[in-house]
């Protein structure tokens, strides 16, 4: 057998691994212990320095340098009672991960003397080289510094021996360089816009912060099964691999038992996550085979944006302990359940309220009826931004694919909800209500349910839900940073809430009543709206040609949808609301679009060596084997015994023969495409390129090769297969 698909099958089956046998100890004993927050700061701050802070942390005010000094050093206390020696700043650049440059607190004073330095200025302020992050030609290469920057509004937290001090990072010339920034800035103008919508209702709200709760999921796969599989060290996904006789048909995998070997995992990475402050609640088997998800508590979405992030990076780091690895890619297997990450968003106040939860009086309910419509008029006049927001080569794989949501954006509420809507559209009358009429529409509005039943029988083919008390986006692909949709969600919700106070503002300066100038414009944005509500199955075809009927959008890959960043209506309103001027869009753009193209350039290029090296070579052998046969049986064998005994072997050679020609010429013509492609002055030619003349040979290389894998002897092939990975544990 190929030597290291065996050996990776050999170490499984003697993998041995410990189920902890000591009691669990309460996680409030360990929660949030890595962590420099309120109870911490408390500790190691002054009354004074730690009220100045809190003040600088809700208002999003710069720090004083007297104060940053005075927070670097209760830091470093803190940390250092907790044997750290390092401090990195953080941050989340467009490579789509995190980075973090380690310094040490020491500091030699020569004489062979040392103190432990950590100031203000450490904290607050950093240059990394940037040089070699993605800048989209923002900075010059002899220009080629950026830095970092505190967000006081994320706290600092402990990985190993280092203390972590989340940053944005940003050219020398301002402009952002990583998805933190702008994100700030997105939530900042929703605070803006929002507030004064918030006081129609309660006068009370000074603040209105969005909220993000979002549901991860993944593949384990063992580690030595991972290591013989090139593909997926180089790639995160199987280029290759038939899928295997039983995949996810017997649905029996969703919600089961979850294997004792994941379990254990999970939790161990939970424990860390909790350390960690990261509020992680729930964990169940997904869908496929080895499929699992893991969500927290929803949090402020800048900090759950970082937790998500700083999750990610802890499952890979504790997998490791456990012979496994994560696979966070949006589609490792073709044929199998793709990972989404869910982004649940909603809005809350300073005053405690969810502002996309109904209530139980009229008042409140036409508060939620605001804020809901507001969200759906937002995605309506917006659709192709968002689904721009979550493109990446990996979810090109999974929208569409049958068991995700399309690429086409729609919106689902319910049939109660929808109920409401139509009520709405009747009877609120852009003339004027009589007493009577205003009555009924209030008590109406009156009547939805704080709890809204319709929930039980959510729909699960919509990328983009009303579930209950929040929308639900569930497009977003698995290994996606939270923060690019949550950029646009904020973004266009807080435009949108813009218009909508203009609005009603002008119908009460027109003499209208406050509440009959709300309703009169929801109604009209109700109508507006309509055709990106949709009920029914989002996974099936009707949908795709009622969409078109629709003049919905459906846009299926990435590099046609970052073209929509650039559309006018796009830079208009990201520059209005000062979360990206046009040159950070610009810049941003090719970024994804250079990251596009070296993604798919990666996958190319690793199908074409693993043809050439693994693949062909097993194809011969076994081909060998065969013609070897076949000439034997010539000896033993004449005339019409022969034609019909040796007639399977023939077949197996011709069709190996044929495969292996087949492969050969279009990993070759592939090869010319790439090279026509990296020719290519412009990185959105070159994305273009890729996605239009590649990705097909691409397609057609894996047909010929999975059908390779059916031929050849199970013996001689290289890979480990998908019946390995997915059902071994
Ligand atoms: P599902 O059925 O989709 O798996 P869950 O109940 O497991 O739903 O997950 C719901 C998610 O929604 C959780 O991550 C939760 O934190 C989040 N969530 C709940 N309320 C809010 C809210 N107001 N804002 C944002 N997220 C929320
Ligand atoms: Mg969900």
């Amino acid at each position: 057998m190929a030597k290291l698909r065996f050996e990776a099958l050999q170490t499984l089956l003697n993998r041995k691994y410990d189920i902890p046998t000591e009691k669990a100890t309460k996680i409030s004993d360990y929660y949030g212990e890595n962590v420099f927050h309120d109870r911490a700061m408390q500790q190691y701050l002054s009354k004074d320095i730690y009220k100045r802070l809190q003040a600088c942390m809700n208002n999003g005010k710069t720090l004083e340098r007297d104060l940053a000094d005075e927070v670097a050093s209760g830091m470093k206390a803190w940390a250092m009672s907790k044997n750290v020696t390092h401090y990195t700043h953080w941050f989340q650049p467009l490579t789509g991960r995190t980075a973090e440059k380690h310094d040490a607190f020491f500091s030699p004073t020569g004489g062979g003397e040392s103190f432990e330095e950590f100031g203000g200025s450490q904290l607050v302020q950093q240059e990394p080289d940037a040089s070699s992050f993605p800048n989209g030609g923002l900075r010059n290469t002899f220009e080629a510094r950026g830095y970092t920057a505190w967000d006081p509004s994320s706290p600092a937290f402990i990985i190993g021996d280092t203390l972590c001090i989340p940053t944005v990072f940003v050219a020398y010339t301002g402009e952002a360089l990583d998805y933190k920034a702008p994100l700030l800035k997105a939530l900042f103008a929703l605070n803006e816009a929002a507030v004064p919508v918030a006081q129609y209702f309660d006068r009370n709200v000074t603040r209105v912060i969005a909220t993000l709760g979002w549901e991860q999921e993944y593949f384990l796969v063992d580690d030595a099964l991972f290591r013989a599989r090139p593909d997926l060290v180089m790639t995160g996904r199987t280029v290759f691999g038939h899928s295997s006789s039983r995949g996810q048909q017997l649905d029996d995998h969703y919600f089961g038992s979850i294997p004792e070997r994941a379990s254990v995992f999970m939790r161990d990475f939970e424990k860390e996550s909790h350390k960690l402050g990261i509020p992680i609640k729930t964990r169940h088997n997904e869908v496929a085979p080895n499929q699992f998800e893991c969500a927290p508590i929803f949090e402020e979405a800048n900090l759950a944006v970082d937790h998500n992030q700083l999750l990610m990076d802890m499952m890979e780091k504790v997998a490791h302990r456990h012979g496994l690895r994560v696979l966070l890619h949006e589609k490792p297997y073709a044929g199998i359940n793709g990972s989404g990450k869910h982004n649940n968003w909603s809005l809350s106040t300073d005053t405690g309220v969810n502002l996309l939860s109904p209530g139980n009086t009229p008042k409140t309910n036409i508060r939620f009826l605001t804020f809901f419509i507001n969200t759906i008029k937002a995605v309506h006049d917006h659709a192709d931004l968002l689904r721009a927001s979550i493109a990446s080569a990996g979810n090109d794989h999974r929208l569409g694919a049958n068991e995700a949501p399309p690429a086409i954006i729609s919106v689902f509420i319910g049939s109660q909800l929808t109920q409401v809507l139509n009520d709405l559209e009747k009877k609120v009358k852009d003339k004027g209500m009589s007493p009577d009429e205003k009555t009924e529409v209030k008590l109406n509005i009156g009547r939805i349910p704080e709890i809204l039943l319709d929930n039980t029988d959510r729909n699960r083919t919509s990328p983009f839900a009303f579930t209950g008390n929040k929308f639900e986006m569930r497009a977003v692909g698995s290994q996606a940073n939270c923060a690019a949709p949550m950029i646009v969600m904020n973004s266009i919700m807080a435009n949108q809430l813009k218009l909508f106070k203009n609005d009603v503002d002008s119908l009460i300066k027109k003499g209208k009543k406050k509440d009959e100038a709300i309703l009169t414009v929801l109604r009209k944005y109700v109508m507006e709206s309509r055709n990106i509500l949709f009920e029914g199955n989002g996974y099936g075809d009707e949908w795709v040609k009622e969409a078109a009927r629709r003049g919905l959008s459906n846009i299926k890959t990435t590099p046609h949808c970052l073209d929509v960043y650039l559309r006018k209506e796009s830079v208009k309103l990201f520059t209005d609301l000062d979360v990206m001027s046009p040159q950070e869009l610009e810049a941003r753009t090719e970024i994804y679009q250079e990251n596009y193209k070296m993604k798919i350039q990666i996958e190319s290029r690793v199908m074409g060596d693993l043809c050439m090296n693994h693949i062909i070579p097993a194809a011969i052998t076994y081909q060998n084997k065969v013609i070897e046969t076949f000439k034997n049986l010539k000896e033993v064998y004449a005339g019409s015994d022969l034609k019909r005994l040796a007639a399977p072997h023939d077949k197996i050679i011709k069709e190996i023969s044929e495969r292996i020609a087949a492969v050969q010429e279009l990993v070759h013509e592939m090869i010319q495409e790439r090279k026509k492609a990296n020719v290519l002055e412009e990185e959105r030619d070159a994305a273009m390129w890729y996605c239009e003349k590649v990705i097909p040979f691409m397609t057609d290389i894996r047909y010929q090769v999975d059908k390779l894998e059916l031929v050849v002897e199970d013996d001689l092939w290289p890979l480990p297969k998908y019946r390995e990975m997915l059902f071994s544990r």
